[in-house]
């Protein structure tokens, strides 16, 4: 039998620029015969996760959240992505498949050239992030698969330092959001979703079950940078680590104002969707909330962890409520971040892959190839 790794190994030589090159070897077979030209085969389908929890935040509730599962297929061996589209993200099932069915992947005859193929699905259309994640997640799973190794091995990090994962605690009255600290025992961190005008509240309820340490979540729900920072001092004494997003994403003169006086770090969540925007905004915030929905994939997603990084900022693996197909992509990016947010198959009722698991409320990733998912 062929062995995808094994045949692409024995013809390829990586070099440390990233450069791909395929030498001649002696009795190397090649990948493909000339006339018998393999391609991507790319499928997608919809499906909708069912919350355990009706979920609020600063702006919305909801209780479902619409998804598109993928799959690229390539000399029998599939790798498997997905597209989570909660209601601010501005995609749907119909957007999605709109976009997805645009893609026209047959014109590659090799998965390795995935910066083309990524940078195509990129120009496909401008806006889609999560439908063009949908795709690089299946790619990035497809070639770890053919070359055996996960994607934390591929990009040199070390599965032992992965952190612990927050467990999100939604916006409710006292009663159930002491019930809710409860269940989320298992867990060595809880983020405490902000903005709606019962703050210290929140903290207090959460603070008469647990010390654990909090993040904070606005989701830009604070208003004025004058009370920002008051609460910014309030939260410190009650043991937050940070703030995300305090202010809505325009109000970047007044973040920029509040992160040179907070006692605690300002991270980005909603401000920054890519790395241009990244780029544009390091100077406002701490600290960034990278989330593969939000920057078309675990490509982009890569690129804004070694670049906050380079730049002294704190770095946060984040996600939407997803199967453990999109948070186990997420996952191997975690070991280079200083905090994970990665509790969005845990919030779902109908998860349909095996893949990350949290343990003791850490990270753990597996040894499978690709992004180390299988279909339940
Ligand atoms: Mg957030």
């Amino acid at each position: 039998m062929n062995n995808p790794r094994r045949t692409f190994l024995k013809n390829s030589i990586f070099l440390s620029s990233g450069l791909l090159i395929v030498s001649k070897l002696p009795n190397s077979a090649p990948v493909m015969s000339k006339n018998k030209r393999t391609t991507l085969k790319f499928s997608f389908k919809p499906y909708t996760l069912e919350l355990k929890h009706v979920f609020t935040v600063a702006a919305n509730s909801r209780s479902t959240t619409p998804v598109m599962l993928t799959e690229i297929e390539y000399e029998g061996i599939k790798g498997y992505g997905e597209a989570s589209m909660p209601p601010y993200l501005g995609e749907s099932h119909e957007t999605a498949a709109k976009f997805l069915s645009k893609v026209n992947l047959s014109q590659f005859s090799d998965p390795f050239q995935m910066d083309d193929i990524l940078t195509y699905i990129d120009s496909i259309d401008t806006y889609n992030t999560a439908a063009k994640a949908s795709v690089d997640i299946a790619l990035h799973d497809l070639t770890g698969k053919l070359l055996g190794k996960t994607w934390y091995q591929i990009w040199g990090y070390d599965a032992s330092k992965t952190p612990n994962t927050s467990f999100t605690i939604g916006i409710d009255s006292p009663d159930v959001v002491k019930l809710k600290t409860q269940e989320a025992s298992p867990y060595k961190i809880l983020k405490v979703k902000l903005g709606k005008g019962n703050d210290k509240e929140m903290i207090d309820s959460v603070r008469s079950i647990t010390d654990k340490p909090l993040f904070v979540d606005v989701n830009q729900g604070w208003k004025d940078r004058e009370y920002a920072l008051d609460m910014a001092h309030w939260l410190k004494e009650k043991g937050v680590i940070f703030i995300e997003q305090p202010m809505p994403k325009g109000m970047t003169d007044d973040i920029a104002w509040l992160t040179a006086r907070s006692p605690l770090p300002i991270i980005a969540d909603e401000a920054v969707q890519r790395l241009s925007d990244l780029a544009k905004l390091h100077d406002a915030y701490s600290g960034v909330n990278i989330k593969l929905m939000k920057c078309t994939g675990m490509r982009e997603a890569h690129k804004m962890v070694e670049f906050a990084r380079a730049v002294g900022m704190k770095v946060m693996i984040g996600c939407m409520t997803e199967t453990s197909c999109a948070v186990s992509a997420a996952a191997h990016l975690s070991p280079a971040c200083d905090f994970a947010d990665l509790d969005g198959s845990l919030l779902i009722k109908n998860d349909i892959f095996d893949g990350m698991k949290i343990i003791g409320g850490k990270v753990t990733l597996n040894e499978k190839p690709g992004i180390g998912v299988v279909p339940n």
